[in-house]
């Protein structure tokens, strides 16, 4: 028997296959499913760097280019600033990721927490400095606000966490992107305190479900938008709804 014969009888069950042609991008769930047609988040792009130089850094299309948006965000807005990008998906997910309990079907990604020398001088993460909030939320909340991230959860440690949405409230930021923000991090248990770096997982649109990807988790009604495009007639409305929210001090 050869090798792929095994593969696909030890669990690749839910890969695409003559029956299940319409399959690809995210199928199944993140801790048991698998990836086709993934993108490499880049390696070069604006505002970030990987933590290491593996093939773990594939990923949903639209996923990996949020996250690469959200990094060149913060960049623009501070300077300098390089988000250190730890694992997301192998290139085909599946099986196993040492380390991980999921990360297997494109959905998940690493990223660690912007970090600043104690004098307050922004370097790259890791090497245990300062936590640098200011930027954190800069990150988190382009995540929130891109459409395209479907941000289901940020799993973090409750201290970051109660930093983040400290800080975001004590700058006036909108008060539903930070109550959006506090209803997505959670301390995850098991899966470690993710005291230096926040998981983030998008979650499903309608049409990846179709394609094979299992929701699983609870469904962000901020992100029902996306069905289906709008009618011409409802062009305005649409693009209010993918608009930032009103009253965002940063625009
Ligand atoms: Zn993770």
């Amino acid at each position: 028997m050869t090798l792929l014969a095994l593969a696909t009888l030890a669990g690749c069950a839910r890969a695409p296959s003559p029956l299940t042609p319409a399959w690809r991008g995210s199928i199944g769930t993140p801790n048991r499913g698998v990836l086709v047609e993934g993108a490499e988040l880049r390696r070069d792009a604006d505002g970030l760097r990987w933590l290491r130089g593996n093939d773990r850094h594939w990923g949903l299309p639209r996923f990996t280019a949020a996250i690469e948006r959200a990094a060149a965000r913060v960049a623009r807005e501070r300077p300098g600033s390089r988000l250190t990008v730890g694992d997301l998906s192998a290139a085909t997910g599946g099986g196993p990721l040492s380390g991980h309990l999921s990360h297997r079907s494109g959905l998940d990604a690493d990223l660690l927490l912007y970090v600043t020398t104690l004098g307050g001088a922004p370097v790259d993460s890791p090497g245990f400095l300062r936590f640098d909030v200011e930027r954190e939320w800069l990150l988190v909340r382009a995540l929130m606000e891109d459409p395209q991230a479907r941000v289901q959860w940020i799993f973090v440690s409750d201290v970051v966490q109660a930093l983040l949405l400290e800080w975001a409230t004590a700058r006036g930021d909108s008060p539903e992107i930070v109550r959006r923000a506090q209803s997505v991090m959670h301390q995850p248990h098991p899966g470690g305190v993710h005291d230096d770096h926040i998981h983030v997982r998008t979650s499903c649109s309608t049409d990846e479900m179709v394609a094979g990807c299992d929701p699983i988790g609870p469904r962000r009604p901020w992100l029902a938008t996306d069905a289906t495009p709008p009618p011409d007639g409802d062009r305005e409305l649409a693009l209010a709804l993918l608009r930032p929210l009103v009253g965002d001090p940063a625009k």
